[in-house]
């Protein structure tokens, strides 16, 4: 059994529609803000966990 990609919590972001989880060739996950491909005021690797922003915004719904 493999280990499960490490991944760090990344506070707001989880729960941000702007969040994109890119793993890397290191078997790490990062979280990329989405935000950041149109308003360079967001980075594009936050530093995590993200405890407050003013991008945050929830998914438009929950794709099943
Ligand atoms: S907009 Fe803010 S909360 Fe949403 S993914 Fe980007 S940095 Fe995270």
């Amino acid at each position: 059994m493999g280990r499960a990609p490490s991944r760090q919590p990344a506070g707001l972001c989880d729960s941000c529609r702007h969040q994109k989880l890119v793993p890397n060739t290191r078997g790490s996950v990062f979280s990329l803000c989405e935000r950041s491909r149109t308003d360079p005021a967001f980075p594009r690797y936050p530093r995590l966990p993200v405890a407050e922003c003013p991008g945050f915004e929830p998914p438009v719904s929950s794709q099943k």
